[in-house]
């Protein structure tokens, strides 16, 4: 592999005697991440006017900057303003614009934390924070209250904690590895919170969410990608923007990735001025399905403090999606949702398909524009289920079917659960009753 003439030149300004073995080593690169303003324009061969120097200035020190060698080189310098690399990684004044109704932690994901380091809000799987830091500070992150806040990495005991809490919980069968970046642990660190994970009779997956394969795809190493083959099922979900982000480097990680048998995802955000274009969404997901990578979710940006420049409209979403389905192969396209503010947790947005209904007919639209009907059986008999599986018609030869008691609408959908409604807790009309009754 050969090095570009930015990443010659970056190289050369950070170390007259580095070697292009130092640069394709992640420590090295983490080592000479760029997080000051003066190394940036060093670097870069570049230098901004005094009003702009200012701004930065004023940014970082609520929001701190950390960017790879690597991912700096990617920069387009000639057209920096619209530069996606540029536009995911350098602070802009607009960062400080705090809209009303932009919050701190707008998924509540600190009161949703039952134990360190755990995030538990879905029946049958949790989030465990083990990395508090990563190789480059997206300026779009969620979690962005939390950037640089120590940069430490959880220490043994808290995470020890977070995996005590899945052991003692039974109902966890998929524990989703965050932060921060896992893949900024060492490889023995690593490795030893996949043990204990996997010591664990009912984790049945294991997920990593990391960016290193975009930001610094060196870190994907043949010791790692044995760690992970090692303790399998692992699956890695990675985090690509833009498909300029697809670089040499880029693939090579995710084809030693994809060779060690790792299913890979992405996630992308939906950001003004980078992605928002059907066309690039297109490319993007071509690229990222070239590469053995399905794209996951397409998510609308967060209520998060200063992501307000970075916000589309929902339309957005809708109309990129419109422009993949039915127009590209059915696993080119991520399903689109907006994780809800106060802790809701993901909630998928399509363009509507379904037009209308009578008893026996459905009409749908394809996305040609098509209008078609669907006859449903005239006879179909429903089975009324008690959830006595003993007596059902339908045979459940499983002995580790799901026990587990329904929640939200799949409970209103039940036979067998009496509820008929479900109503918020701040109900007004229910809170002029007398009783507490809550059921209509
Ligand atoms: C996104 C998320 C998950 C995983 O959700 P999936 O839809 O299964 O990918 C789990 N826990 C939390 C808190 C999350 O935000």
């Amino acid at each position: 592999m050969t090095l570009s003439k930015a990443q010659e030149q970056i190289i050369n300004s950070i170390d007259q005697t580095a070697t292009r073995t130092n640069w394709r080593d992640w420590k090295w690169q983490m080592r000479h991440s760029i997080r000051d303003l003066a190394s940036f324009e060093k670097l870069l061969g570049i230098s901004l006017g005094e009003e702009q120097r200012t701004a930065f200035e004023k940014t970082v020190e609520k929001f701190p900057m950390s960017i790879t060698p690597y991912y700096l080189s990617l920069i387009d310098t000639e057209d920096m303003q619209h530069d996606p690399i540029f536009l995911q990684s350098v602070p802009l004044p607009q960062e400080l614009d705090i809209l009303k109704g932009d919050m701190a932690d707008p998924l509540h994901e600190d009161q949703d934390s039952p134990a360190p380091c755990v995030t538990h809000r879905y029946p049958d799987r949790v989030l465990l924070l083990v990395s508090n830091t990563c190789p480059m500070y997206c300026r779009h992150c969620t979690r962005k209250r939390r950037v640089g806040d120590k940069d430490t990495i959880p220490n043994k005991s808290a995470i020890l904690q977070g995996i005590d809490y899945i052991r003692n919980t039974p109902q966890v069968r998929d524990v989703l590895l965050s932060g921060g970046d896992p893949f900024l642990l060492s490889d023995d660190y690593l490795d030893w919170i996949l043990t204990e994970l996997r010591s664990i009779d009912h984790v049945e997956i294991i997920r990593i969410g990391t960016r290193t394969p975009v930001v610094l795809p060196y870190r994907i190493t043949p010791e790692l990608t044995a760690i992970l083959k090692k303790h399998k099922p692992v699956w890695v979900n990675t985090h690509f923007n833009h498909p300029r982000e697809i670089t040499q480097s880029a693939r090579t990680a995710l084809d030693m990735l994809a060779d060690a048998g790792i299913p890979l995802g992405n996630q992308t955000v939906l950001l003004s001025g980078i992605n928002d274009c059907p066309r690039i969404m297109k490319a993007l997901v071509h690229q990222l399905t070239r590469n053995r990578v399905r794209p996951y979710y397409l998510y609308q940006c967060d209520l998060s403090e200063g992501l307000s420049h970075f916000r589309t409209p929902v339309g957005k979403g809708i109309e990129i999606l419109e422009s993949l389905i039915g127009h590209t192969s059915g696993f080119c396209v991520p399903t689109y949702v907006i994780d809800a503010p106060g802790g809701g947790g993901k909630i998928p947005v399509m363009p509507n398909y379904l037009i209308s209904w009578s008893t026996n007919k459905v009409v749908l639209r394809n996305y040609e524009g098509v209008i078609t009907t669907y006859k449903e059986p005239d006879s179909y008999e429903p089975t009324f289920c008690d959830r006595n599986c003993e007596s059902c018609d339908l045979l459940l030869k499983l002995d580790n079917a799901d026990e587990d008691k329904s929640i939200g609408i799949e409970q209103l959908l039940s036979d067998y659960d009496q509820t008929i409604s479900l109503i918020p807790a701040s109900n007004a009309r229910h809170s002029r009753r007398k009783t507490e009754e809550t059921e209509e």
